[in-house]
């Protein structure tokens, strides 16, 4: 006789899993990887050495507080570290904040091309996801507002987004805070932040600052290129830090990433490589596919969301069989509703090219 089923609490089973950028096709070697934003030059020399060295000591557990960590984070952007909390990724944050601010009856509130992790921590939570619309692949203040309800929480903005690269300036997102409850927790995902160079475009730290409801949460997955050793942290209010204090796991960020992401902080060599060769690619592949008649979207981050208008055939599952066939991975868009879409991840110059390359040739075929 079979045991019974377990049930998990109601929701659960309506979360459809996160599918993460595919890392290989089938047997074959030397493939270019451009399907989950990752650092394009492997990780800093730097933190290589600091892991190295603090793998010595790994039978230890590591700092709970992560203070060197959180203080070295607090002096490059000058925030105070006591509202800094680290976290396992920043997904890891943003579950927590999930858990910790909303169950089930509440609502929290994303956009509609959002980042999937958004909808996924609410229903972990008992809550319920709603999507508010965009407007040109881009974040509709009103809408959001006119999505609050009396049940809603939490609103998650990633700014600038994944996958769509849009951002809104600083003044949209203060009129979004201004619009919205005081009770309504703001969570601000600046994952892509150091990316961006434009003048009307903020973080969020001051925002943080201005009131005791909004939170800014950052990551060493994307241009400090760490994604495989999970390390992301968050600025918030002393009492929001407070909670999530009590809710994270008492070492949920290991030694040796918070040794790698001491010493990727302190690799400005490593950054300004990174951020400049960045700036230089999304411009030269976005004019390129623009070039050979597929769409994209302004991206200030480190990819590109191309748009296939599936004219001739020409579709984006299409683009993304012709370009697996050619060794290059890019990112499906289906889960995020933007099915004629692909997103292409910045990497490095000659895989760029060889992304650009294969698109020419799958547009002429
Ligand atoms: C990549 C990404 C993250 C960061 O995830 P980590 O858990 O820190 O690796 C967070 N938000 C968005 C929008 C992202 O694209």
């Amino acid at each position: 006789m079979s045991t019974p089923f377990i049930s998990p609490r109601p929701g659960i089973m309506d979360i459809d899993p996160y599918v993460p950028g595919a890392g290989a096709i089938g047997e074959k070697k030397d493939i270019i990887k451009l399907s989950s934003n990752e650092g394009a030059f492997g990780p800093s020399p730097k933190a290589l050495a600091a892991l190295a060295d603090c793998a010595q000591s790994m039978n230890r557990y590591p700092d709970g507080s992560a203070s060197a960590l959180t203080a070295a984070i607090g002096k490059r952007f000058g925030l105070d570290p006591k509202r800094i909390v680290c976290g396992a990724g920043s997904d890891e944050i943003l579950s927590l904040l999930a858990y910790s601010y909303a169950g089930p009856g509440d609502e929290v509130l994303y956009t509609e091309h959002g980042f999937l992790m958004y909808p996924i921590a609410a229903k972990a939570a008992g809550a319920t996801p709603i999507a508010a619309g965009e407007t040109d692949l881009t974040t509709d203040v009103d809408k959001l507002l006119a999505s609050v309800t009396d049940k809603t929480k939490i609103v998650f903005l990633a700014n600038p987004n994944n996958p769509t690269g849009t951002y809104i300036a600083s003044a949209e997102l203060q009129r979004l805070r201004a619009g919205l409850p005081v009770n309504v927790l703001l969570v601000i995902d600046a994952a892509y932040a150091e990316f961006v160079s434009r003048d009307d475009y903020t973080p969020g730290f001051e925002m943080v600052d201005q009131g005791n409801n909004t939170v800014m949460t950052r990551t060493f997955s994307k241009i400090f290129a760490l994604g495989g050793l999970r390390l992301g942290w968050a600025y918030m209010p002393a009492e929001i830090a407070d909670v999530i204090n009590r809710v994270r796991g008492p070492f949920n960020v290991s030694s040796v990433a918070q040794a790698a992401g001491i010493a990727t902080l302190e690799d400005m060599e490593f950054f300004n490589k990174s951020r400049e060769h960045n700036i230089e690619w999304v411009e030269k592949t976005q004019n390129a596919l623009r070039d050979i008649g597929i769409e994209t979207t302004n991206s200030v981050g480190n990819f590109v969301l191309a748009r296939f208008n599936g004219e001739n055939g020409k579709t984006a599952e299409a683009a993304d069989k012709f370009l697996r066939d050619n060794s290059i991975i890019v990112r499906q868009m289906n889960a995020y509703g933007l099915a004629e879409c692909l997103r292409i991840s910045i990497g490095r110059a000659d895989e760029m090219q060889a992304c650009i390359d294969a698109l020419g040739r799958f547009m002429k075929s």
